[in-house]
């Protein structure tokens, strides 16, 4: 934004005091750079942690760090609630964040800058927003000398940008006990507003589709660069590469999509047997990234490996392929994949994990709904699929019901699925007082 040339002051950066003491955790959060490049490479989480175990201590809570490797560290600390009788509820963020690559950015990706009424970095979305958020509400609850409602379960976890291995998965292996009592559990990439036909709209996460990591491993003869060589692994690798990439899935709805899509088509006032899921999924705007996913299994090759002299032909070449199936169908799409590449490619499993779909009904579900609408009078409340995954895969081992809610009412302009791991990933901090309060209020009466 430029200044007027005769401006003598210009306009400075809210102070301290000025900003909502979310905005001011979410930022703290940003500057530090918890960075998780995957398998196992990392700038680890201990600083955040330790920020976070802090700030739950003064508020008289006792937190537990546990570091699954040094320098992976995650807080668990349990909030007594006044029913202890209720199934406790898990309210979780994750403190790593993917890379950023400082030159793509308009501002220091690191530098928790505020302008424009948003709070910039990585992380602003995706998740020191939610962390934020669940530090705040908490303490506006303690600090007015109630309780909430349930035990709460407040987890703070390492390593979920690299599937949990080292965070999540870690603490539901070796620590179930953290969780004894939990039933359910509410964390990211939902409760966020879109705008649908003019009208604000609240996607609330009920389920998320299955992972499955791989690799494509193609072999052939080494040899010289200037021979016949029918048998090349990296063409053969290339094609295999080439047909997973360009498959075209076919849509499939669950009870999820079903019941999203038909709820889209009486907002807008269409008839759901005349206009398409994909024609319904690209009318919900910017949200529509997201949804399109959400209705077939994706398979993208994300990285080639492969030759190490430009005139020799190497005996082996990988690829690896992000698969994202509907919930249930791992290992129909699996088999389906090595049929595409052929049985001369080798699949192998790097990681995978479950899909999740709950129903949009209960309690908890009933309890978003009113607390929402409160806050944001006559706007709507819908369910979706997500078409990536969540901590929540982790705590489904335990039995443990887990949805997507990060309350955030934010401007219809704002491309916020864009956000995820986005280069200008920012969030405005009026979104952050909304749910701040939100949560608030569904953690006192849940
Ligand atoms: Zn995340």
């Amino acid at each position: 934004m430029d200044f007027e040339a005769n401006t003598s002051h210009p306009a400075e950066a809210p102070t301290d005091a000025e900003l909502d003491e979310t905005v001011r955790i979410a930022r703290d959060l940003i500057r530090m750079d918890t960075t998780n490049y995957g398998g196992g490479k990392s700038k680890g989480e201990t600083v955040a942690a330790e920020y976070v175990a802090e700030y739950l201590r003064g508020l008289g809570l006792e937190p537990e760090l546990i570091d699954s490797d040094p320098g992976r560290t995650s807080v668990i600390a349990r909030v007594a609630g006044r029913d202890s009788s209720k199934g406790a509820l898990v309210v979780h963020g994750h403190l790593d964040v993917v890379p950023a690559d400082a030159r793509n950015w308009s501002v220091d990706p690191f530098g928790g800058v505020i302008q424009d009424g948003m709070l910039w970095g990585r992380g602003a979305v995706d998740m020191k927003n939610m962390d934020a958020m669940i530090l705040t509400a908490v303490a506006d609850i303690l600090r007015s000398g109630e309780r909430p409602a349930r035990d709460l379960i407040l987890a703070f976890f390492a390593d979920e940008e690299n599937g949990g291995v080292l965070g999540s998965h870690y603490l539901v292996d070796t620590r179930p006990d953290l969780f004894a009592g939990a039933t359910e559990a509410i964390s990211e990439v939902g409760g966020y507003s879109i705008t649908l036909g003019g009208k604000r709209a609240y996607l609330v996460q009920t389920g998320e589709k299955a992972l499955l990591w791989i690799k494509l491993i193609a072999r052939g003869p080494a040899a010289h660069g200037s021979r016949v060589v029918r048998e090349n692994a990296i063409t053969r690798l290339a094609e295999a590469v080439a047909a997973v990439g360009r498959q075209e899935w076919p849509i499939r709805l669950t009870n999820t999509t079903t019941e999203l899509l038909a709820e889209i088509a009486r907002i807008l006032g269409v008839d759901p047997q005349k206009v398409g899921p994909d024609e319904l999924a690209i009318a919900t705007g910017t949200a529509s990234s997201f949804i399109q996913a959400s209705l077939r299994t994706t398979t993208n090759p994300t990285v080639l490996t492969a030759g190490y002299k430009h005139n020799v032909v190497p005996d082996s070449a990988e690829a690896l392929v992000d698969i994202r199936s509907l919930p249930g169908e791992e290992d129909a799409v699996l088999a389906a994949v090595q049929e595409l590449v052929g049985p001369d490619i080798e699949i192998e499993v790097m990681h995978r994990d479950v899909g999740l779909e709950n129903e949009f009904s209960g309690p908890l579900i009933d309890a978003v709904i009113s607390t929402l609408t409160e806050h944001d009078p006559g706007a709507d409340v819908l369910p979706y699929l997500l078409s990536a995954g969540t901590d929540n895969k982790a705590l489904s081992k335990l039995g443990i019901t887990g949805y997507g809610f990060a309350p955030l009412l934010l401007p219809a302009e704002l491309d916020f699925p864009a956000m995820f791991h986005g280069v200008d990933e920012r969030v405005p901090l009026d979104a952050l007082v909304f749910g701040r309060r939100v949560l608030t209020d569904l953690l006192r009466t849940y």
